[in-house]
């Protein structure tokens, strides 16, 4: 019998010495929940890092089944000893490629963003050909810390301001975009969900 809270717990504790960002309990719990509500059985992951969202929601249900992609070779090792560690080999697919790489024709019910910041709209783009209808798309991360709420002169670096104005856009985007409902949670580190009309 596998012992999910021990490994989960190891899992956050290897993120934080080796500087793995994962997402927070809040938006794990926000997504998890999501998944049951509007029961998703099948979900694309941008952003795999060491496995610990993808694992999360293989766990909310037996029927879930998740692809995701990491282009970091050490993340993606770590991923699949996780992966094993949890048994879920049969239900959690790993790709290590770079997500622009990456050409899948499956359709998924959900798509979950959470890899290069600077790029959730190209790769928004890029992936939404693989959604169902109805589907969700779901980007964590926009509030970036709290610095997407900042004026732009409060921000020291010139890096993170680009990157602020990047994630700024992407919200723009989002909220134009016609396709798609989009709603904005204040979970986390601030989510989107993208209803595909
Ligand atoms: N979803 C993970 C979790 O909560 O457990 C965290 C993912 S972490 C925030 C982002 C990951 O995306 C990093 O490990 C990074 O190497 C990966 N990444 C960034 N850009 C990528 C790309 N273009 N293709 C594949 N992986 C990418």
């Amino acid at each position: 019998m596998v012992d999910s809270h021990r490994l989960l717990k190891e899992m956050k504790e290897y993120a934080e010495s080796e500087n793995v960002p994962i997402m927070m309990d809040e938006g794990i719990n926000f997504l998890t929940n999501f998944i049951l509500k509007k029961h998703v059985k099948s979900v694309l992951e941008i952003g795999t890092a060491i496995g610990y969202s993808a694992i999360q929601m293989a766990l909310v249900d037996p029927n879930v089944v998740v692809t995701t992609i990491e282009r970091d070779e050490v993340r993606y090792l770590e991923a699949l000893k996780n992966v094993k560690a949890f048994g879920l080999e049969d239900r959690i697919t790993l790709i290590y490629n770079d997500a622009f790489d990456v050409s899948l024709s499956d359709k998924f019910d959900m798509i979950f963003i959470d890899a290069a910041k600077a790029q959730n709209k190209k790769l928004f783009e890029m992936f939404e050909k693989n959604l169902e209808k109805n589907g969700f798309i779901i980007t964590d991360n926009l509030k970036f810390h709290g610095l997407v709420s900042k004026k732009e002169e409060e921000i020291k670096s010139r890096n993170l301001r680009g990157l602020v104005r990047k994630i700024k856009d992407y919200i723009e985007f989002l909220k134009t975009n016609t396709k798609y409902e989009t709603e904005f949670f204040d979970v986390g580190d601030g989510i989107s969900v993208s209803t595909k009309k």
